[in-house]
């Protein structure tokens, strides 16, 4: 089905699944000017719902309302969360400012995956500068960050309108800065893990280039919140 959201290059988004929809409601649903604590915050109770929902749908259990054929090719295995925020180091009087948006890595079949492929270069110009690369079995379409990436510039053309509204009102001249936080997580859990966070996963090096790409184009620096956390497979 297709949609319009106005935060994207071509104002084009396809639903064609479960997560597809949920991209289109967190985009349109997320509140702004949060703290980054509260919007991490969201993206983990997002992941433990659909991660909760799926475990329960794929289970090979006669109890279960769904059957043993369940195909996990559609289900996501990953959601992002992409942060931008805004702030002036040297003037108390001004709030920072921020935006969020969520995406999820790609499901489906071979011929739907190329079909909302090609939605996404089209929605994010620098994807298809990513070459694919030998001994890496995705395509860089394919991760969930190309989802978030796409709603970066539209992220700080607000920011920038409320920046400058503030300094307005404050009749100030003040710099502000930009910083941009990522943080992917694995929808998958195992049941003694519903009270505690979900895993992160690093940006793949398809990710970590795109990142380089898209955080240069808004000349801001790009945090990746997973780093830390287990490989970047
Ligand atoms: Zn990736």
């Amino acid at each position: 089905m297709p949609m319009h959201l106005d935060s994207l290059a071509t104002g084009k988004y396809t639903v064609a699944s479960l997560f597809n929809a949920v991209h289109v409601v967190a985009t349109i649903a997320m509140p702004p000017n949060r703290t980054l604590s509260e919007y991490i915050a969201i993206s983990n109770l997002m992941g433990k719902l659909i991660a909760r929902l799926f475990e329960h749908m794929s289970a090979r259990d006669k109890n279960s309302i769904a059957s043993a054929n369940f195909p996990f090719q559609l289900i996501s295995t990953s959601i992002s969360i992409l942060v931008g925020l805004m702030f002036s180091p040297t003037a108390e009087n001004l709030s920072p400012v921020s935006r969020a948006a969520l995406g999820f890595s790609l499901t489906g079949d071979r011929k739907r995956k190329a079909t909302l492929m090609k939605e996404r270069r089209l929605n994010l110009p620098r994807l298809p500068s990513i070459e694919a690369r030998e001994g890496i079995q995705w395509d860089p379409a394919n991760c969930a960050e190309p989802e978030i990436f796409a709603h970066m510039g539209a992220m700080y053309e607000k920011l920038e309108r409320d920046t400058a509204d503030q300094s307005t009102k404050c009749q100030g001249e003040d710099v502000w800065e930009k910083l941009s936080v990522c943080l992917t997580l694995k929808l998958e859990e195992k049941k003694d893990e519903y009270t505690v966070p979900m895993k992160g996963k690093p940006l793949c090096q398809y990710c970590r280039e795109l990142a380089e790409k898209v955080s240069k184009d808004q000349s801001c620096e790009l945090l990746d919140m997973a780093f830390f956390d287990g490989d970047s497979s």
